[in-house]
């Protein structure tokens, strides 16, 4: 007899932990197919620290084979799904077109850049979502930094030491503060550069870590304005040029860097499946299967699970709850041949953590307020015990990072054209 087929779609938080999971529960009763468009699982919140050249690349970047033994790891970009014939379309990393039959649909393939209609943003802004805008910001950074050293004129030098961050959310607080530490140690090394780079951080939300408890906002705000990072809440940017930004207040900024962290949107792949969506997440049950298809699961950032501890709202798009719904998608999948009973989403938030850089952090553990070593010593053991692989060449690289000169390169292994900051839909990508 041939064993059933799960296919995941994404190893994200969600897929990586749905795959896993089933692995445990199910290895020897079903194939478990997992499709991502890259051979690894990306640990999204440590992004910030590979930008400001804290730790490698590749250690945020987990080998899906070798840590996911059983799993059969199919690397390629989803461009469909047919539901009535229960197959899934691909396009290989090579260019190839696939098919992959299934028996169970586990759908999870995050989230993109967020853009609001904000004149020149698409064309002068630079995302933050991906291992490829990571270096690219590193690299920029460095550019902007050595080409300030070499002229002589005062406006140009400013406005290349200029960083406009915009969204306060934990993504760009978190960039704000290792960013500016970044560039002091860069500016450090360089003596013939006279001014100090300068961070913005631009939110229309009244403080930074909106979304978070206020007593963390409390926090980042006190450590980035001693840092030096000009926190200004209240204000975005109204248009986006070449040479600067202007500001909602009215104010002209000019600068060669525009940092976009407003957030991030379901991926549009989602949107183009025939299945009902709510702001762009597919609408799933309590139990994340997709209404009509008890076959199609849907969890992470894609989908719009509901949360029983906040009635009438749908899960925030976490990596807290895309793991935990990835868990449970795949308990539900093993249910649904006999294996268990299957549950309904429910899970009650633990906290946050914000790497502010160097000794500094925000916490709440718990919901218990802390700022400073003991929130930087919580901070790093959670993301060291919620990493799958490569801890110990993140622990190795803080300590490095802590000890030595952090060196600081530009690699030029990715150009500005290849992060752009509107992500195309599979179907565009097709038409192109
Ligand atoms: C910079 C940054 C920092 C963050 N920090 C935190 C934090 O500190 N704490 C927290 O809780 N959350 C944080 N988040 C949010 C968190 O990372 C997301 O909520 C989480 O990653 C969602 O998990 P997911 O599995 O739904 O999607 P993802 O983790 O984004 O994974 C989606 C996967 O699907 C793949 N994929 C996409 N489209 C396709 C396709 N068509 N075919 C095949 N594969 C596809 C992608 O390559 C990716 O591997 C952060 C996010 C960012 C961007």
């Amino acid at each position: 007899m041939t064993k059933p087929r799960v296919v995941i779609v994404g190893a994200g938080f969600a897929g990586y932990h749905a795959a896993k999971t089933l692995r445990r529960l199910a290895r020897d009763r079903a194939e478990i197919v997992l499709l991502n468009t890259t051979d690894y699982f990306l640990y999204l919140p440590l992004l910030p620290e590979v930008a400001a050249g804290v730790v490698e690349p590749t250690r945020i970047a987990v080998p899906l084979a070798g840590t996911l033994d059983g799993v059969r790891v199919v690397v390629g970009e989803a461009d469909r799904v047919d539901l009535q014939n229960r197959w899934v379309g691909y396009r290989s990393i090579e260019g190839d077109h696939g098919q992959l039959a299934y028996d169970r649909l586990v759908l999870s393939v995050g989230s993109v850049n967020k853009l609001l209609p904000i004149p020149g943003v698409t064309e002068y802004a630079h995302g933050f979502r991906g291992l490829p805008e990571a270096l690219f910001l590193h690299d920029h950074v460095v550019r902007q930094v050595e080409l300030a050293e070499l002229t002589d004129d005062p406006a140009e030098q400013r406005a290349r030491t200029t960083f406009v961050v915009v969204g306060a959310g934990y993504t760009g607080t978190e960039v704000a503060a290792h960013g500016q530490l970044f560039t002091d140690r860069l500016t450090a090394q360089r003596p013939h550069l006279k001014v100090r780079p300068r961070w913005m951080l631009l939110d229309v939300a009244p403080r930074a870590l909106p979304e978070l408890d206020r007593r963390m906002s409390v926090t980042a705000d006190r450590v980035l304005r001693k840092r030096g990072v000009d926190v200004r809440m209240g204000t975005s940017v109204a248009e986006a040029t070449p040479d600067g930004v202007m500001l909602t207040d009215g104010e002209y900024v000019p600068t060669c860097s525009l940092i976009w962290c407003v957030g991030v949107r379901p991926d549009p792949f989602v949107a183009e499946l025939g299945l009902r969506t709510e702001k762009g997440r597919l609408v799933v049950d309590e139990f994340l299967n997709v209404p009509g298809y008890p076959e199609v699961f849907a969890c992470g950032d894609a989908a719009a699970v509901p949360d029983p501890t906040r009635p009438g709202q749908v899960c925030a798009m976490t990596a807290q709850h895309a793991q935990r719904q990835g868990k449970l998608a795949a308990h539900n999948i093993a249910a649904s041949y006999g294996q268990g009973v299957r549950k309904s989403y429910k899970h009650h938030d633990l906290g946050w953590v914000v790497d502010l850089g160097g000794k500094d952090a925000a916490a709440n553990p718990l919901k218990v307020p802390l700022a400073g070593l003991p929130a930087k010593a919580v901070t790093r053991g959670y993301h060291l015990l919620a990493m799958p692989g490569n801890r110990s060449r993140v622990a190795a690289d803080w300590a490095l990072d802590a000890t030595l000169p952090r060196p600081a390169v530009q690699l030029g292994l990715v150009p500005a054209n290849a992060v752009p900051l509107e992500s195309e839909s599979p179907e565009l990508a097709r038409r192109h």
